[in-house]
């Protein structure tokens, strides 16, 4: 059966040379097709003949480093002037903050029934051992699945290295191996081997017949802590007095643990008295947090903290700018405590 499949090319090592001596820089779609023959003879999408592709550079192209809430909300809009012309989405993408944008973009889409693929390269496309090639036409597959009669993946999803991972759950694990995502709680939602295996009981599911739609908004007015042997939170808690913040991720040690010291007990308070909310997250790759555990996390139960369990970094933050960004005080810490798009288990 034939599918439509919509590719937007944002920049990221995929695309790059080093042109003029300075580093790896994106290069244009145009300058990509014409280096690859068989992108450029059609050779290669003609393997994919069943399926129709529309191509589209989200302009300027960037290293992933420069990516804003802004490029997400514009990433966003594409996806949904695309929509109901398509059947999958891929958005192509440096790896850098690739597991931050997926995790963006499944908070903002809402009522989503349709599979976007984030997908890159560890080596450009113009190196003779890059691994674009192998992680788009993967990427071809499950935003194209229909045309292989593949099991429709409902969700915002990392392609990479013949793993797709949800975007929430993953994160960078490698700057160099081909295989650079990991989902450390949560298992593959489809291995590409030989034959092509998705998890279909793993699939989050949207679960009202509401049609899809955005909530782009994102709070720049947040904080991302890492606590630390012999850290002091006075500077923070000064902040917090300024109310120059709304949200804080406190990665804290272990099932949620942090110095019994005075200052934690301060800083909660302060934190209760200006609505700042906190998203008590580990700081390790795999488990969750377990607040009341120990005795050095009883500070932490208070009705201003949210409980992150096994979120990844890259989830909590993205959540926190998005429920700060999109939701009024009295609502949002129920609303950030909530498993929305299967972010937490
Ligand atoms: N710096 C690059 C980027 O994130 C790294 C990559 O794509 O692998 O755009």
């Amino acid at each position: 059966m034939k599918s439509k499949v919509y590719i937007l090319y944002t920049g990221g090592t995929f695309g790059m040379k080093n042109t003029g001596g300075n580093g790896l820089q994106p290069s244009t779609w145009e300058e990509i097709i014409d280096y690859l023959p068989a992108i450029k003879n059609q050779t290669f999408f003609h393997y994919f003949s069943e399926i129709n592709f529309t191509f589209e550079t989200l302009e300027p192209v960037i290293d992933s480093s420069d990516i804003t809430p802004e490029i997400w909300e514009r990433i966003a809009h594409k996806v949904k002037d695309n929509y109901e012309n398509h059947d999958g989405f891929i958005i192509l993408h440096g790896t850098d903050t690739l597991a931050y944008t997926a995790s963006a973009l499944s908070f903002i889409f809402q009522n989503l029934t349709k599979p976007v693929v984030l997908t890159g390269a560890q080596l450009p496309i113009f190196h003779p051992r890059t691994d674009g090639i192998v992680n788009l036409s993967n990427a071809i597959y499950i935003a194209g699945y229909k045309s292989f009669d593949l099991v429709r993946i409902p969700e915002v999803c990392i392609c990479f290295n013949d793993d797709v991972l949800r975007g929430n759950r993953a994160v960078k694990t490698s700057t160099n191996d081909f295989e650079g995502f990991s989902s450390p709680n949560f298992q593959n939602l489809a291995n590409l081997e030989q034959h092509i295996l998705v998890n279909e009981h793993l699939l989050y599911r949207t679960s009202t017949e509401e049609k899809f739609g955005l909530k782009t908004k994102f709070s720049d007015s947040v904080v991302n802590v890492t606590v630390f042997p012999g850290y002091n939170p006075k500077q923070l808690i000064e902040l917090v007095k300024s109310k120059k913040i709304e949200g804080i991720v406190l990665k804290t040690f272990g099932a949620g643990n942090l110095p019994t010291s005075e200052s934690w007990h301060t800083l909660i308070s302060e934190c209760e008295s200006t609505n700042t909310l906190i998203l008590a997250t580990t700081q390790c790759p795999n488990g969750k947090i377990e607040l009341g555990q120990y005795e050095s996390s009883k500070v932490l139960n208070n009705s201003i903290v949210t409980d992150g369990k096994d979120i990844t970094s890259e989830a909590a933050l993205t959540k926190l700018m998005w429920v700060i960004g999109n939701f009024n005080i009295p609502e949002r810490r129920a609303i950030l405590s909530q498993n929305l798009r299967g972010e937490i288990t």
